[in-house]
């Protein structure tokens, strides 16, 4: 990897790189053990870092809906980075998701983000999470999925780029790939040891969009309170309550896991989805969720 921190194009190389002749090199035996559908993810050191994380994707642990809006928890140094007193940085750093959300439908987990660009989170990283997509449904695959954040120094809060290893696990014909992206943002320079960053250019007209983000921040709010987290059940398509992780509703036990979904959405987005609200969380849901 130190060949990536020293690329003297660094700071220019947008697009996804393909390394080690896009040979996945970091998968261990263990790893084969994950279980499709329930990622693993690892703890978050004490300085904050995020951990990678590894997942076994099939067209059952792609979600169905999904909302970007989905309230995750602030990585370690993230407040001190996008807080109250640093607008500055409002539209550089963004909450990733380590395996993307619509990926392995999965419920919030503090260790499945990291702190990285918009340009990032937006620009390579979604290519390459939509062509894992692709290749899953186009020929209903199944992939083991890895992804780690890369920290250039040992207290650095924030990663200089993340590496995506990914393999078929099925009888198929066997798909690879190995890839890096950088963790940058254009026009500006990352401090990655202190998430500090500065503009390359002098814009000297300060345009619309930090204001419009700004705005766009103060509306997610009330947005995030229309997803809630629902468990639907594919072969009845009934959809239940979570009323936390450990206690499904009774209707659920006995089903397999595998027409069990985890998504976040909106409720009138379930129902258009001809998924019908089982009579026994109905009951719970009017008094839980009208109170909001
Ligand atoms: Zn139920």
């Amino acid at each position: 990897m130190k060949n990536l921190i020293n690329d003297k194009e660094f700071e220019t190389k947008f697009d996804a790189i393909e390394v080690n002749n896009n040979i996945p090199f970091t998968i261990i035996k263990k790893d084969y053990e994950v279980k499709e559908g329930k990622p693993q993810y690892t703890d978050s050191n004490k300085f904050g870092k995020s951990g990678k994380a590894i997942a076994v994707l099939s067209e059952k642990t792609i979600s169905k809906y999904y909302s970007k809006n989905i309230e995750y928890p602030n990585p370690i140094n993230f407040e001190k980075l996008v807080g109250k007193n640093n607008d500055n940085n409002i539209g550089i750093f963004q909450k990733c998701h380590i395996i993307g959300y619509h990926l392995s439908a999965k419920f919030s987990n503090f260790n499945n983000i990291f702190i990285g660009t918009e340009d990032l989170n937006n620009g390579a990283m979604k290519k390459i999470e939509n062509d894992i997509v692709n290749i899953i449904e186009q020929n209903n695959r199944k992939i083991l999925y890895k992804v780690t954040p890369l920290y250039m120094f040992k207290k650095d809060i924030v990663p200089f780029g993340v590496l995506f290893e990914y393999e078929s696990v099925d009888n198929k014909e066997k798909v690879y790939g190995c890839k890096f992206c950088y963790n940058i943002q254009k026009n500006h320079k990352i401090n990655y040891f202190d998430g500090s960053n500065r503009k390359i250019e002098n814009i000297l007209i300060k345009n619309n969009n930090n204001l419009n983000k700004l705005q766009d921040k103060s509306n997610v709010s009330s947005k995030r309170k229309q997803y809630k987290n629902y468990y639907l059940n594919i072969k009845d398509n009934s959809f239940h309550l979570v009323y936390d992780e450990k206690k499904k509703c009774e209707k659920l036990k006995g089903i397999q896991t595998k027409f069990i979904q985890e998504v976040t959405g909106k409720k009138e987005n379930i129902l258009d989805n001809n998924f019908t609200i089982c009579k026994e969380c109905e009951e719970k849901y009017n008094t839980k969720f009208n109170e909001n």
